[in-house]
């Protein structure tokens, strides 16, 4: 149980029930759902009046700066069923060096690296992992491209359940690891994220586990909607004019939008909305091409293949959810190829000092595109998603070498160069 003062005095909760995505079909609170029976994802919903009347500026100035500083937005009702692992505030990084390039100004990146488990997968899962608890869950699985996975793995090991996960064979080496230690059960599966789900599913009956999949369950889009929350304080209250998202399965795009219509409920911002970017690889790209083509659902993209593994997700439960966001915004879906991806990871990292994760690096890649096309504005204040830590992935070979008994070459050594 966490100590800390943001969370040590019991408080009112204000969820009223939950709501089917399509049908607006109402559920009950406080008792265990996966999808609705239209087999779409179930929305949180809150007495919103309730919460404009405790959750104010001033009473947010006083609390810690980490994501349960908005408790009252949040599902979970105990404290004690709160498992944590510190859910920090990520920072915001300007990209000086990347906006001059462009002659634009500097893109923002909100840096999820810095959350727990290096990625912002610790956002939703800490929530689905703390609700499971509240309902007593013992057992959970889920198929994972190597993120949710191991914060699903830190979260359950805290919380004392079982936790097994399923994984496509390419998984990152690290991922896999990290799942590993942290007490889960994992599997590689000869196939991508959607084959892992439905081991998941079939195991579901004679496991007798609780399926964790994206948007298969209500709470990781609560979880990661705080993105989108603790963004508009960041920025003094204010929408950013655009926003870049990597998109697999979209929880965070449609938690963010999501987050945005409960602030405006709560009177904490007008009518305004960030434009919403779906950035996706072009070896996987289901969502903009459901985009260009002005559908409402998106078909499943076959030999999905991209180095940007967070974003290989081929068919998303929540497809339509991303569409009505990206449209109702008036944003747009962009795909972006392996070799722009890597070229924008390299040259931040050397030129900003900033190590994005591929991913992150995708939503730069788009952004250079989208100014260079026009799709937006040299002056657009915009935000890009760094959604995990660089240090997670490959990185190219540094070999160069000193051999210090032999005489210093200095000049070469300025260069950067071999020292022989
Ligand atoms: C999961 C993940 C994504 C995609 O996030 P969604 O909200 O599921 O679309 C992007 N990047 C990384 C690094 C991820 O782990």
């Amino acid at each position: 149980m966490r100590t800390d003062a943001n969370l040590t005095t019991e408080r009112p909760t204000f969820v009223t029930h939950l709501e089917c995505s399509q049908t607006s079909e109402r559920y009950e609170a406080d008792i265990v759902h996966g999808l609705s029976r239209v087999g779409r994802p179930l929305l949180v919903r809150y007495d919103l009046q309730g919460v404009a009347g405790a959750l104010t500026k001033a009473t947010l100035a006083e609390r810690p700066r980490d994501m349960w500083r908005w408790r009252e937005l949040l599902p979970v009702r105990k404290i004690a069923d709160i498992v944590s692992l510190g859910e920090c505030e990520t920072p915001l990084v300007n990209l000086p060096r990347l906006g001059k390039r462009h002659g634009a100004r500097a893109p923002i990146v909100k840096d999820e690296g810095r959350l727990p488990t290096g990625s912002f997968k610790a956002r939703g899962l800490v929530m689905a992992v703390s609700m499971a608890k509240a309902f007593g869950t013992q057992r959970i699985a889920m198929p994972t491209n190597g993120n949710a996975g191991a914060a699903m793995a830190a979260y359950c090991a805290q919380a004392g359940i079982e936790a097994f996960v399923f994984a496509p064979d390419d998984t990152p080496e690290i991922n896999l690891r990290e799942v590993a230690l942290q007490g889960a059960k994992v599997w590689r599966v000869n196939g991508l994220i959607g084959d892992c789900g439905a081991i998941v599913g079939a195991g579901k009956l004679p496991m007798g586990w609780f399926d964790l999949s994206t948007l298969k369950e209500p709470y990781r889009i609560e979880g990661k909607k705080t993105m989108g929350l603790e963004l508009v304080e960041q920025l003094d209250w204010h929408v950013p004019d655009v926003i870049f998202y990597p998109t697999g399965g979209g929880t965070g795009l449609i938690g963010m939008w999501k987050a945005f219509a409960e602030l405006e409920a709560i009177g904490l911002i007008g009518p305004e909305r960030p434009r919403m970017v779906a950035v996706q690889a072009s070896g996987c790209a289901p969502i903009v091409r459901a985009f260009e083509a002005g559908e409402r659902h998106a078909t499943k993209w076959e030999d999905a293949s991209t180095v940007a593994a967070g974003i290989r997700v081929p068919a998303a439960i929540g497809d339509f959810l991303i569409l009505d966001a990206v449209r109702e915004s008036g944003g747009f879906a962009i795909a972006v190829g392996d070799p722009a991806i890597m070229a924008a990871r390299d040259r931040i990292a050397r030129e900003d000092g900033l190590l994005l994760c591929p991913e992150g690096a995708a939503t730069a890649a788009a952004w250079e595109t989208a100014v260079d096309t026009g799709l937006v504005d040299e002056t657009d204040r915009c935000v890009l998603f760094n959604c995990a830590t660089g240090l997670k992935y490959d990185m190219p070979r540094a070999d160069a070498f000193v051999d210090r008994h032999a005489p210093m070459d200095w000049e070469s050594l300025g260069r950067g160069g071999a020292v022989d």
